[in-house]
């Protein structure tokens, strides 16, 4: 008799991952590969800074392999709350590590929301909330971020999604897929959305330290010290370490608003033990040590923004808003099919792999698709050609 699984993973997608099966069948059929869909530095080359590798190595050594404080270890807490200071987050609470910012996010939702009540979520975003908030019976509220606009998260969207079962608010800053960067009046305005309808804000920082376009990151954090937010980072993108699967949350906030959710979140970090321990020696050098891979990373990933702005804006059928952090642009289609059609044939035919946008969510009517900016200039030069054959062909049909 077969195993009929919960209901609770019907819903659940995952297209950064899914295009991968598309990807394998193209490559059986002796394609050339150009793949543009891996959130990832280290498969393009980037390497993790060899100081958060040798503590990390220093920590096995020592026989730091056992379970650490489910909290996580207090050198690498207090780096952490150091660091909340240096980004001016007023009124941290607390600090908590968890394996990837992923289960951060997971741990931090999981003690909020009930089911039936909604969280509001942007799209385009990032697929983990979404398919979270699946996972716990919630309802997903996407709002919209605007493509005029830099993407910038559409307030008056925001504030007509509210209403009173919505507990809370994501903000991807800077985002990915579009490699927005928010501005200090538009995150005061959020901030005030969340005040006003005592809603927990997750400000979701991963990429903070990779921008390139002279734009200042922000903290949400900084702004106010009566709201409850939960700000997440990690080793993953800043640091080009996403298999040490380390990430943290810092939550800030009034301590009578927040003292009973944070216990609640402690709890949940008692209930799986801990993050990897080893892996936690590293977050101290990587925050406080050397940062000259970030300069180099930031003009690199500058240069193939460029690139990817012009390339893709002369392609007929396709416009780009220009990304001014992390590694992601979400060009738009003006083709007369849905982006995952467009997709599943670019990939087949051309062996160039991107990430549909209906993976991220988008204006209805409006068709997009994923490119990350890491691979080679060649690489990325190779691609967009291929991408502009095929779109003309596309067009003609
Ligand atoms: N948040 C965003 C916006 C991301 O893009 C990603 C990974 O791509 C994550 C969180 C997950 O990070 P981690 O590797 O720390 O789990």
């Amino acid at each position: 008799m077969k195993i009929i699984p919960a209901r609770r993973t019907e819903n659940i997608r995952y297209a950064v991952r899914d295009v991968i099966l598309v990807a394998d069948e193209a490559k059986q059929q002796g394609l050339e590969m150009l793949y543009l869909n891996i959130g990832d530095p280290n498969p393009y080359g980037f390497r993790t800074p060899p100081h958060i590798i040798e503590a990390t190595i220093e920590a096995l050594q020592a026989n730091h392999n056992g379970y650490s404080p489910s909290s996580g270890i207090e050198e690498a807490l207090a780096a952490i709350r150091r660091e909340a200071e240096r980004k001016d987050i007023r009124e941290v609470r607390d600090v908590f590590i968890g394996t990837g910012a992923s289960e951060a996010i997971e741990i931090a939702l999981s003690a909020l929301v009930n089911p039936g009540e909604n969280f509001l979520i942007p799209y385009p975003g990032y697929p983990l909330y979404s398919a979270l908030l699946c996972k716990l019976d919630a309802e997903i509220r996407p709002y919209h971020l605007d493509e005029d606009h830099g993407w910038q998260p559409d307030l008056a969207d925001i504030e007509a999604k509210i209403d009173d079962r919505s507990r809370g608010i994501v903000l991807i800053n800077p985002n990915n897929p579009t490699g927005s960067n928010c501005g200090e009046d538009t995150l005061r305005q959020v901030v005030e959305l969340c005040r006003r309808n005592g809603m927990v804000l997750f400000s979701d920082e991963i990429y903070d330290k990779l921008l390139y376009d002279g734009g200042r990151h922000i903290s949400t954090g900084s702004l106010c010290d009566d709201v409850c937010v939960l700000t997440f980072n990690g080793l993953s993108k800043n640091y080009v370490a996403p298999g040490f699967r380390l990430g943290w949350c810092i939550v800030s906030g009034p301590e009578e608003t927040c003292t009973e959710y944070l216990d609640a979140m402690l709890k949940l970090t008692r209930a799986r033990l801990c993050a990897n321990h080893p892996e936690q020696y590293a977050i101290q050098p990587a925050l406080e040590g050397d940062q000259s891979h970030l300069r180099e990373m930031n003009e690199t990933l500058r240069r193939r923004a460029e690139l990817t702005d012009r390339m893709l804006n002369s392609i007929e059928g396709i416009s780009c808003v220009r990304p001014g952090g992390a590694f992601y642009a979400y060009p738009r289609l003006e083709i007369e099919e849905a982006d995952s059609d467009f997709v599943r044939a670019l990939i087949l035919e051309t062996g160039v792999v991107v990430v549909p946008g209906d993976g991220f969510g988008q204006r209805p009517g409006t068709r997009h698709f994923r490119v990350v900016t890491l691979p080679g200039d060649e690489i990325l030069e190779k691609a967009y050609g291929r991408l502009a054959e095929f779109a003309a062909a596309r067009l003609r049909r």
